[in-house]
């Protein structure tokens, strides 16, 4: 008989989950008829955008004719879409990347959690606290996470918590970890660094060794100048920083699964075995070659009509209506006196309970204002006290949301 991975029941055993299904239930029992609006999903609301609808539906005949047919592609990408990536992404940014730094993927998700292939398991893992919890869940998978303490909290994790004391922007960490996985604009706080704040972790990484993994997932919805697209805006930060890309949540590609991740030359670790500099950028295309297949040509070619004059306008207006969203929920919490943070560089607004129980504000949204939203400690132990409400949604909810937010009696 075959061992299994017993981690894996670890992260499925999830008491957060099952007590919003036990509140949900309860009420729709008793109230059958009531239809609640859905600020609660990281999926996105708006349809692909007309410039991807055509790129693929042209692809496919492409894919259908002898001459212009693609069996199986390169494992990194085809060449068309790296040249967009770098030339829009980086270069235009006055960023140097090249493409063969350049790894497209399926996705963000996908990446992060796989990127452990490539690392010991005995290195220390440091996530930002609050995260998405791919970060954490991933590692309890590949056996570095240690034992479940309690609700989200793992023993051999150091968390880097982020609460309003703070300003959502933790400390830098007193014990080192091995690997920090940072995400900004964050989600689900909201926040974002701007080009000090950034430094300062970069800084930290190259006196301390440390491995950065840095999901730009939210960076077309940053808002100010001050805030760094990619990590690489910051000085030397290519020589200890990973970053993932994903067009999931800017051009609503959460269906067809694109994004990329960039391994620049500079990064290195070391072999346990032989106590040598390894290239990141070697040993993740080893990875790719061995498990991975990158999306079709099809989603490729969608992907690369996101980079064309008319892509970039009408991927701003989904991202445009998504931040108005944002904003007129902002405007029905300022009414209501909640405290919040993010909705500027963000999709995201991370409420804070004025009775300091996330289960407490999430009720008063459900039970008052038939809103559902995500209550903080889905994101981690520094979740508790807040819940998150998403931008993704329809504009027409989101108003009607807004005003049962802004007539509420805190
Ligand atoms: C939604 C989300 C992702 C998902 O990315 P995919 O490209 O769809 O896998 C990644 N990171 C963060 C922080 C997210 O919120």
């Amino acid at each position: 008989m075959a061992l299994i991975n017993s981690q894996l029941l670890m992260v499925s055993l999830d008491a957060v989950e099952q007590e919003i299904s036990k509140r949900v239930n309860i009420f729709t029992t008793i109230h059958p008829k009531v239809e609640f609006i859905r600020l609660d999903s990281g999926d996105v609301a708006l349809p692909l955008i007309p410039s991807v609808v055509t790129a693929m539906l042209d692809s496919v005949r492409e894919m259908g004719t002898d001459a212009t047919f693609k069996g199986r592609g390169p494992v990194k990408g085809y060449q068309f879409l790296l040249d967009a990536v770098v030339k829009n992404d980086f270069k235009n940014r006055g960023i140097k990347i090249s493409t063969d730094e350049i790894f497209v993927s399926e996705g963000t998700k996908q990446d992060v959690a796989s990127i452990g292939d490539i690392l010991c398991k005995d290195n220390r893992i440091g996530v930002l606290d609050p995260i998405f919890q791919t970060y954490v869940e991933s590692n309890v998978v590949g056996y570095r996470a240690g034992i479940l303490e309690k609700s989200r909290h793992w023993s051999n994790i150091v968390y880097l918590t982020a609460t309003r004391e703070n300003s959502f922007v933790p400390e830098l960490p007193t014990e080192r970890p091995d690997i920090i996985f940072l995400s900004y604009p964050n989600d689900p706080t909201g926040v974002a660094l701007n080009r000090k704040e950034l430094s300062k972790w970069v800084a930290y990484a190259i006196k301390n060794k440390v491995l950065i993994l840095f999901d730009a997932t939210y960076e077309a919805f940053i808002a100010d100048d001050d805030v760094p697209h990619s990590i690489y805006e910051i000085k030397d930060a290519r020589k200890v920083a990973i970053e993932f890309h994903s067009f999931s949540k800017s051009a609503g590609f959460t269906g067809l699964h694109c994004g990329y991740t960039v391994i620049p030359q500079k990064v290195q670790g070391y072999s346990m075995y032989s106590g040598k500099d390894i290239l990141f950028n070697d040993l993740w295309l080893r990875r790719q070659t061995i498990k991975n297949n990158p999306p079709s040509y099809i989603i490729q070619k969608a992907a690369a009509a996101l980079y064309t004059e008319q892509g970039q306008v009408e991927m701003k207006q989904n991202v445009d209506y998504y931040m108005t969203n944002a904003s007129i929920l902002k405007s029905a919490l300022d009414t209501a006196g909640l405290q919040y943070s993010g909705g500027v560089n963000s999709p995201y607004l991370w409420v804070q309970s004025p009775w300091g129980s996330s289960w407490k504000l999430f009720d008063k949204f459900f039970n008052d204002c038939h809103i559902l939203s995500s209550p903080g400690e889905r994101f981690g132990p520094s979740g508790e006290g807040y819940v998150r409400l998403s931008a993704f949604a329809n504009q027409n909810q989101v108003i009607m949301a807004s005003s049962r937010i802004a007539d509420l009696v805190i």
